[in-house]
Parts: structure tokens; C-alpha cells; sequence
């Protein structure tokens, strides 16, 4: 007998090890590393993933259940993306239950559907039977219950149940059931040539019909659906099927692939001829793709110098060798042209992974990859996870943006695991940006790669003797750097105009926009070009004010401001979703005063419409673009030139490519800079400089206007001439003087409790204990400039938002640098606090390497 070691899907770190299971005969051959598994588990049956298998485990054989099922004939996962889910585990402090399920297509994941029994022989005291007794008789007369259905019939009772369940009068219970669809097709399949001929010599003359049907099938005699059939002859399904029940052909249901992209022409494109820059660029990517040779590539390239031509012609030579590629994209609706370029060189061998296909959609694609009929994966963040077994290359374009990293658990950061998986594979990584990351930037420079002038000024920010990042990185990226400075065909990078609003606003102009601005749009009306506005909303949010005596809606559950929906006319919050009607007058005051502040896109919208009359405007953010497929068309819109303004929000600045686009106008630059976020003055530059980007790529020559309140800060100033390096440059001396990255690495910690003082101990308790561990090590727990090694704990503290769905949080935030197990300790402490986080029903989140700090 064998045993199967299997990790159940609780994502709890109690849980976190597997637990191992019979594997009875009828199940032997079945079971392999990665399969999906139905076990029984604390009276339950559950969902489990198998890691691995013994001939016989050390414990006692009879004491092991066994499993109930094996839910898939294929394992959804190979032994390597097992293993790479261990490897997440470790690198995130994150359950192996949580990594795996992250890998797996939403189709397979086990339905989370909650059932609600009566506890068995549990006394309902008087009180409670005479509050609750609805809820007592409807599990009498039908029992279990599903969750969702039980709160349907009693919408307000969710908190009843919740203390029913704790007070052990009520029980919940599981069920694995599978969301699995596939899409089944009636098809044709015709008999041999010589049977058919028979068919048609014994078919009465009045069945004309029928007689053609089977010379239609002796002419075509691939397989060919039902209905296709039909129309093609021109009769009725009822045809076809009086021959299926004479037996003159076959009907069988077969399964369909459901490709998303059915019905489009995507027309060939050849690879074009490089030029003498981008070959430079690609030659050493090339090489290490011919060579099988796993390394990592920063190719740093202007917007428009080409670089989706060297991604494409990497990855035929790695569909040359046999072996796939997967290429990331930060949001793939916002990317369809890149998908579209994709589609044109590699057509069917293409596979999208889109955020926005239905659960049934993505796993078509999934199989498609995993079984060997598509080599090219295309998506966001997860289609990292693509179920290749040959990687030759992976791309991330758009490497510094935020999207590549999760932010709940796993909170994975997908440029990571990239590398990882293609070390895995002997495979080569690109990353891709006008604008790296000062972390990737940085590490380029640190292995000696980078030009001469990129070395100085690191070398400058960075003072002598720290060429090493923060050294105990075993799992650090040191990608090769490669340059890409100047656009395709010579096209000059728009010019910058930078307007000081602050000037506009003494000049007496209280409009939205700028008279330079204004003067540029209107020349573009003219001139039949198209023109992209720009809101840089992040930080904004259209709240709700008295302006009598300053209330602001917050929201009940969560300290923070309500922001204001026109569409549905309510309140909402953004974390918990709470809802409330729109007020008409203060609730604090009564005053009529009340009103909805924030610069939002539609107010926008308005202004261009009052000043520029019959002005044609696509607005492209959250509310208009919640269907699916609108991003499609609303670019297809305005590529058509249907529109002359496409106004939006941080969606607009992304990937596009439009010939008559000529300006590019930023409102707001600065409104994202006073974010109580070290990364604020890098993410501001990188939108600024990327949007900057979509002006001017193709004949005609483009123009940026930028308004800001704050010219002279170098995260504007400097978008000007272009001056990544210049900006880098400052940027990494202000986070070397903090410890930040990259020059020190952080973990965030975050308690959330009902109560705070419960917290506050826990946190406390938490930071001496990683104290300790750190003055055990010698470290003096300080992060001292100039020490090669330092760990600090800071916090407890309130969190940004100090309170989310009515619990309180508190985070820590460990900061360290150089040759510090700070992963391992503070796995350890966490393990410590466990216990006692699970008695005060305390919750713990780690966010290693955080990418948000709000
Ligand atoms: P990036 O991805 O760096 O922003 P793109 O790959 O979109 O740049 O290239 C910008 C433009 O230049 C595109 O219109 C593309 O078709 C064109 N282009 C790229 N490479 C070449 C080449 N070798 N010859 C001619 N045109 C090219
Ligand atoms: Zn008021
Ligand atoms: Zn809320």
C-alpha cells in the first residue's frame, strides 16, 4: 500500500504541512505529485493537493484514512509547479495551501460553498430559541443548508448565524463540488467513404434531403458539429439525426474548446527587420535563449524603440527549439494591441490568459496549454503559473509596474517567480520598461552590467563601498543590462511642457485647464488629431463634504471615507463593500450644503464638453469600463477616430499605440506625490514619463503638457528631458540614507483584532521576540548608517487604514539589511504568536517585500 501526502485546502498555518492518506486500490495509478484530491478531514471531506508519495510513511499504516477521490484523470499540477509552490511558501512566509491554489484555474479551485447544519443534541437555551427559532426551523425542515441560500432567507441574520456557529448551536459543514465545465459540441462524424456510398444507394428518392447530407459528408469528411452540418446543406438538425438512428453516420458530444478570440481576424505579420539598435539588444537575449542557458535581461528601452519586436522574435527563437514562452503583461484588457501583435506572428499557438474570460473561457485556454496546443502564454500576473513543461523564455513587459504583485495571499511578486520558474527551466527572462524599478535598475548596475554612465550615478547616490544591495539575497535578480535609448526610425520623444498652475491660477484662469492646454487641444480639433487626457486619480477619491461644518461620510465598518457612486446614486466603501443611499442633507448639521468634492473624470468630461462645444470624448475608467470587453471597444473607438479626446484614468497611460495621437495632457500630476508611500515620487514619475510615451509614436510629432502644483519636484521636473537616470539617481540616495529598497528589504505585519488592547500585547510580544533573535545574532537590533547588517523592528502601530470590516489593525514593519535571517525569524515568531492568535481569534498577515504601504 502506498501513501499519499496531501496538502488539505485550509489555508491556515496550523494546518500548514501535509497530512497522509491511504491511497486504496482502486485509486492506485491515479495519484501523482500534483493531483487533486477529495480527503476526508476533521469530519469533513475536503479538497486537497497531493506533494508527494511514499511507499510506506513512518507512521502507522492502519491508522491512516484513506482517500476519497481523485477528482481530475490529469494531475492539474506537474511535480515542477509543486515544487515552485513550496518555493512561494518560503519566499512569502504564505500557507503551501494558499501558493498552491493560486496556481490552479479558477474552474478547478473546490467551490468554497458553506453549508449550515443543526449541531446534533446542542440544548438551545429559552432566549435564544425565542430570538432565533426561524432560523432553528428552517434547518429542521431542510438541513444542511447552503450559506447563501440561508442568508437569502434571512438577509439581516448573518451576524445570528455567526454567534449560533461560535455558541456551537449551529455546525457548518462541506462539500467538495467541482465548477468545472466543459462545453460539448453534437458532432458528425461520417463513416468510410465506402459505407456512405451504400448509405446513399439505399436512401428512398423523396429523402433528397438525407441524400445530400451524406454527399455533403463524402465530399468533407472531417468531423463537422451538428448545426454547422445543417446549415451547410441547408436542412434541419431533424435530418441529421434520422440518419444518426439509421445508422448512416455518428453523433457524439464532444468537448469545445471556448477560444475567446473565436472569430477574429488577426492578420500575419512577418518579423521585421531589426535595427542596428534593437539587433544589439537582442543578440545577447537570443544567445541565451540558442544556448538553452537560463539568465535574466533588464532591456531598458525608450517608449516606441521597439521592444515588443525583440519579445516576439525571442520567442520564435525559442518555438524554433521546441520550447514555449509565457509573456506577462501588467492588465491584459488594457493591452489588446499587444495581444493582437502577439496573435498576428503566433496565431493559433497563442493562448490568452484574460483576467476577464469566464472561469469556463481560462480553463479552456489552461488545457490548451497544458496539453501541448498552445506554446505561447500571454496574461497578467498568474499566467506565470502557465502549465508549460518546456519554458524557453519568459517576458515581463512593463517590469516596474504594481499589478505584478499580489496583494493578498499569496502576495507573490510574479517578476519573482519568474525567475525562479525559468531557473527551473534553464529558460531566459526579459524584463521590460521605459522605467524599471529602482529595485531591478539597481540590481542591474550592482552586477556590472550596466553602462558607464548608469554605474556613475549609482556609484554617486550610493557612496563607496556598498555595491552590494543587501547581501544575503540568494534569491536576488541580477539581470544583464540592456539599453534601448532612442525610438524606432528616429521619431524625437515628444517635448514636455511643464504648466506651474499655481502661475494659471494668479493669471486669474480658475478652469480646469491651463490656456497652454486649452491652446493645444484646440489645435488638435483643428487639425482632425487626437489628443489623451490623463487624470492622475490615485490618492483621490470623490468623498462626500459638508461644506457647513465639514463632515465627511465614513464608512460604519472601516475608517475611511465613503466615496460617492453617481450611476447606482450611493455611498460606498471600497474595502467592504457597505452602501448607503446619497445624502440630500448633512447628517451632522442638516445643512443642504452637502457635497461631493474630488476631481473625478466625469467632472472632466463636463468641462471639455462647456469648453470646447461638440467635442467628442471616450472616458475610460472603473465605471465605464466595468463590462466585459469595454476596454476593447472604446479603444477600437478611438483608434477608428470616432472620438478626439480619450480621457481616463491611470488605464489611459498603459501600452497604446495610436498614429494620430499628438498630445498628451496630464491633470493633476502631483496628486499621487504626498501618498504616505516611500514609492510615491517613483510611481508618480513612472505614469508621468509612460504617458508621456503615447504622444507622437508614429509620423506626426507629439506634444506633452503636464499641469502640476508642484514643477519643481524632480518626479515631474525631470519627465522634462526624459531623465530616467537622472531621477534614479536622487531617488536612490534619499532611499540609501532610510534603508529602503533596494537598499534594505522590508516585512510588513499586520494584527487585526475586534479589540485593540488584545492587539497591541500581540504585537509587542511579536517585536521582542524578533529583538531578541537579533541581539542573539550580535545585530544591535539598530539600523545604523553605514552597518553592512542591521535588522530594526518598528511598530506596533496603527495601520493606515486603523480599522477594515470592523476589526482594529496594528502593523509591524521590519526593515533589515545584509546577512540577516530575518524570513527564518520571523517565520519563527509568527509560529510562537500562532497559538495565541488562534485563542483571541487575532489575525496575522505578513507581506514580505511590500509593494503597497498604504
Ligand atoms: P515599445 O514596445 O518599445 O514601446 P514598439 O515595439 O511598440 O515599442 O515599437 C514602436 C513602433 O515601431 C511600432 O509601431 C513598431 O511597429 C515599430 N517598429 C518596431 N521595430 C521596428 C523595426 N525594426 N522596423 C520598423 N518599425 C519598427
Ligand atoms: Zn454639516
Ligand atoms: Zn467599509
Amino acid at each position: 500500500m502506498s501513501v499519499a501526502r496531501v496538502i488539505v485546502d485550509v489555508p491556515s498555518r496550523e494546518t500548514d504541512r501535509p497530512f497522509d492518506y491511504l491511497i486504496p486500490p482502486r485509486l492506485e495509478g491515479w495519484v501523482e505529485v500534483g493531483s487533486r484530491v477529495a480527503v476526508p478531514f476533521g469530519g469533513r471531506t475536503l479538497q486537497g493537493i497531493v506533494v508527494g508519495l511514499a511507499e510506506d510513511a513512518s507512521v502507522d499504516l492502519k491508522r491512516l484514512k484513506e482517500l476519497a477521490d481523485v477528482l481530475d484523470a490529469v494531475p492539474p499540477l506537474s511535480a515542477e509547479l509543486v515544487e515552485l509552490g513550496e518555493w512561494m511558501s518560503r519566499r512569502w512566509l504564505c500557507p503551501l495551501a494558499i501558493s498552491l491554489q493560486a496556481m490552479l484555474p479558477a474552474a478547478l479551485k473546490g467551490k468554497t460553498e458553506k453549508y449550515i447544519t443543526l449541531a446534533r443534541g446542542a440544548q438551545w437555551p429559552a432566549d435564544t430559541l425565542e430570538t432565533y427559532g426561524d432560523l432553528k426551523q428552517a434547518l429542521e425542515r431542510h438541513s444542511p443548508l447552503k450559506m447563501s441560500g440561508l442568508l437569502q432567507q434571512f438577509p439581516d441574520r448573518a451576524d445570528a448565524i455567526k454567534k449560533l456557529l461560535k455558541a456551537g448551536l449551529l455546525e457548518e459543514a462541506q462539500k467538495v463540488e467541482d465548477r468545472l465545465s466543459v462545453r460539448t459540441v453534437l458532432t458528425v462524424f461520417a463513416p468510410e467513404p465506402d459505407a456512405l456510398r451504400e448509405g446513399i444507394a439505399a436512401i428512398p428518392a423523396r429523402a433528397a434531403k438525407q441524400r445530400e447530407t451524406l454527399e455533403y459528408l463524402l465530399a468533407h469528411p472531417e468531423p463537422i458539429a451538428q448545426q454547422r452540418l445543417a446549415e451547410e446543406v441547408g436542412t434541419g438538425t431533424a435530418t441529421i439525426r434520422a440518419l444518426a438512428d439509421k445508422g448512416l453516420l455518428e453523433l457524439r458530444q464532444v468537448e469545445e474548446d471556448r477560444d475567446p478570440y473565436a472569430g477574429r481576424n488577426f492578420p500575419q505579420s512577418a518579423p521585421m527587420r531589426l535595427t542596428p539598435a534593437q539587433a544589439e539588444a537582442f543578440a545577447p537575449i537570443a544567445g541565451a535563449v540558442a544556448e538553452r542557458r537560463h539568465d535574466v535581461f533588464l532591456l531598458h528601452g525608450v517608449t516606441g524603440s521597439g521592444k515588443t519586436e525583440i519579445y516576439l522574435q525571442a520567442i520564435q527563437k525559442c518555438l524554433d527549439q521546441d520550447r514555449e514562452a509565457i509573456v506577462l503583461v501588467p492588465e491584459i484588457s488594457l493591452t489588446p494591441q499587444m495581444v493582437e501583435r502577439f496573435k498576428s506572428r503566433f496565431g493559433e499557438r497563442v493562448a490568452v490568459m484574460h483576467s476577464r474570460l469566464s472561469n469556463g473561457e481560462r480553463y479552456d485556454e489552461w488545457r490548451r496549454i497544458r496539453d501541448g496546443r498552445a506554446q505561447v502564454a500571454i496574461g497578467a500576473r498568474s499566467a506565470i503559473f502557465a502549465p508549460f513543461s518546456r519554458i524557453g523564455l519568459i517576458v515581463i513587459d512593463e517590469e516596474h509596474e504594481t499589478s505584478y504583485k499580489q496583494e493578498e495571499s499569496p502576495k507573490y511578486h510574479a517578476r519573482d517567480v519568474a525567475v525562479e520558474r525559468a531557473r527551473q527551466h534553464g529558460a531566459a527572462v526579459v524584463l521590460g520598461s521605459a522605467t524599471p524599478s529602482l529595485e531591478t535598475y539597481a540590481a542591474a548596475i550592482a552586477r556590472g552590467t550596466a553602462a558607464a554612465g548608469a554605474r556613475r550615478a549609482y556609484a554617486a547616490s550610493a557612496g563607496e563601498g556598498t555595491t552590494a544591495l543587501s547581501a544575503s539575497e540568494d534569491d536576488a535578480i541580477r539581470p544583464v543590462y540592456v539599453p534601448l535609448p532612442e525610438r524606432v526610425g528616429d521619431r524625437p520623444l515628444p517635448g514636455v511642457t511643464i504648466v506651474d498652475m499655481r502661475e494659471e491660477l494668479k493669471l486669474g484662469n480658475r478652469a480646469m485647464f491651463s490656456g497652454a492646454l486649452a491652446d493645444a487641444l484646440r489645435a488638435r480639433l483643428e487639425r482632425g488629431e487626437q489628443s489623451v487626457l490623463l487624470l492622475n486619480r490615485r490618492g483621490y477619491s470623490t468623498f462626500v463634504m459638508c461644506r457647513s461644518c465639514g463632515y465627511t461620510a465614513q464608512c460604519p465598518h472601516c475608517d475611511i471615507a465613503l466615496t460617492y457612486h453617481r450611476g447606482s446614486q450611493n455611498l460606498r466603501c471600497h474595502y467592504c463593500g457597505y452602501a448607503e443611499r446619497e445624502p440630500s442633507v448633512c447628517p451632522s448639521c442638516q445643512s443642504p450644503h452637502i457635497r461631493f468634492f474630488g476631481t473625478g473624470t466625469q467632472k472632466v468630461e463636463e468641462a471639455l464638453s462647456q469648453t470646447f462645444p461638440g467635442i467628442r470624448v471616450i472616458r475610460m475608467d472603473v465605471d465605464t469600463t466595468s463590462e466585459k470587453g469595454s476596454h476593447e471597444k472604446w479603444l477600437t473607438q478611438f483608434r477608428e477616430r470616432r472620438a478626439d479626446v480619450l480621457l481616463g484614468t491611470q488605464m489611459v497611460a498603459k501600452g497604446l499605440d495610436f498614429p494620430y495621437v499628438t498630445l498628451v495632457g496630464v491633470l493633476a500630476a502631483d496628486s499621487a506625490l504626498k501618498l504616505p508611500d516611500f514609492r510615491a515620487p517613483e510611481r508618480t514619475f513612472q505614469l508621468l514619463t509612460q504617458v508621456a510615451g503615447r504622444a507622437g509614436r508614429h509620423e506626426l510629432p507629439g506634444e506633452v503638457i503636464i499641469q502640476t502644483y508642484e514643477p519643481e519636484h524632480p518626479s515631474v521636473a525631470l519627465v522634462r528631458h526624459h531623465d530616467y537616470a537622472a531621477f534614479t539617481e536622487q531617488e536612490l540616495g534619499h532611499r540609501r540614507k532610510l534603508g529602503y529598497p533596494p537598499f534594505g528589504r522590508l516585512i510588513s505585519i499586520t494584527l487585526s483584532h475586534e479589540q485593540a488592547p488584545a492587539l497591541i500585547a500581540m504585537g509587542q510580544s511579536f517585536a521582542s521576540k524578533l529583538r531578541e533573535r537579533a541581539s542573539a545574532a550580535g545585530l544591535t537590533g539598530s539600523n545604523a548608517y553605514g552597518a553592512p547588517n542591521a535588522l530594526e523592528v518598528l511598530g506596533p502601530v496603527a495601520s493606515p487604514i486603523p480599522r477594515l470590516k470592523d476589526r482594529y489593525r496594528f502593523q509591524c514593519m521590519i526593515k533589515y539589511r545584509g546577512d540577516v535571517d530575518a524570513l527564518g525569524w520571523t517565520a519563527q515568531a509568527l509560529q510562537e504568536l500562532a497559538e495565541a492568535a488562534k485563542r483571541t481569534g487575532a489575525q496575522i498577515s505578513v507581506d514580505v517585500d511590500p509593494q503597497m504601504m498604504l
